[in-house]
């Protein structure tokens, strides 16, 4: 059982996360026609009294983004506000996540974005690791990434993650840990809730927006680091074979960080990390706070 912050933020004020709740007829329930957002806050290693957070203002941009594609106009400022305000009323220990979720709020039935309230809320829990540190091996997966041309890719909309649930479960079942998909023109996309970086002689390759992915502000933070650290980066379509001879492949997200993975299919790969070790480590450094070239990216929220 997730263990859940006490408070949460819904329809317009902060109450006990047990009194959030909605009814069975909610619109968004019956037709994924919700946005989401996922943000990680850490205690400061340095500052027992302060939460850091991690690329607050993408987050916030991204969802206020996600939101228009639903016809709701929420400012990335409004959000950010709320979610300083919900952390200083939660006043977290430990590693945490923020889930904030914008939805058509009222009750009854027909697929539409007019004519129906918007509502947002936010919640968050205690979240370690996502996925093991060691490594995880993938299936790739029979369900296809969705194309622009039928969902807005660019948004994070919950009715999308169908498709992710099934990719995870069917590698589940399979014996693996976490799915691969491609997209339609069967070149990789991603995996269930990770961006993928595949590591061929020292150089990284990762698929770009054409390949249907999101767009992840941990993937969007791999490519700058990797560049500060003068490793050759590369944007492009990556094919499944170049899984199976891959060097290194990682997968990376704001719950699941940068996990390696162990396993492509049938194909063992190195155990030997340099360039993920490396990007890992960095990473590690700047959302803890300690890299003060990346202090734009941590921001801090004090809780007294
Ligand atoms: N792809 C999908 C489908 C996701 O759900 C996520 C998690 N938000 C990611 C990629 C990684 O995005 P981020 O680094 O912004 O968490």
């Amino acid at each position: 059982m997730d263990s859940f912050l006490p408070i949460a933020y819904f329809q317009n004020q902060f109450l006990p996360f047990t009194d959030a709740k909605i009814s069975i007829a909610t619109h968004a329930l019956h037709y994924g026609t919700g946005v989401l957002g996922g943000l990680r806050g850490i205690p400061d290693p340095q500052n027992a009294d302060r939460i850091l957070l991690f690329r607050l203002d993408r987050h916030c941009q991204r969802l206020s983004q996600s939101a228009s594609f639903l016809h709701c106009d929420l400012p990335s400022s409004k959000i950010q506000q709320i979610i300083i305000d919900f952390v200083q009323k939660n006043q977290p220990t430990k590693s945490f996540y923020i889930r904030p979720f914008i939805y058509t709020s009222s009750l009854g039935i027909a697929p539409r974005l007019h004519n129906v309230e918007t509502d947002f809320f936010v919640y968050g829990l205690e979240l370690s690791d996502y996925l093991p540190k060691e490594g995880v091996n993938c299936r790739i997966s029979s369900w296809y990434r969705q194309e622009d041309r039928s969902l807005p890719l660019r948004g994070k909309i919950s009715g999308a993650y169908i498709t992710s649930a099934l990719a995870k479960t069917e590698a589940v079942q399979s014996g693996f840990d976490e799915a691969i998909m491609m997209n339609s023109q069967g070149k990789v996309s991603e995996a269930s809730g990770m961006n993928i970086f595949v590591a061929r002689n020292g150089k990284l390759v990762t698929p770009g927006f054409e390949q249907d992915i999101l767009e992840g502000i941990t993937r969007d933070s791999v490519i700058t680091i990797a560049r500060d650290l003068g490793i050759e980066i590369t944007e492009r379509p990556v094919d499944k074979s170049e899984l199976l001879i891959a060097d290194e492949i990682f997968l990376c997200g704001t719950a699941a960080k940068i996990t390696p993975i162990n396993r492509v299919e049938n194909y063992q790969l190195p155990q030997n990390r340099p360039i993920t070790e490396k990007i890992l480590d960095k990473l590690t450094g700047i959302i803890e706070n300690r890299d003060s070239k990346y202090k734009d990216w941590v921001f801090p929220i004090n809780l007294n």
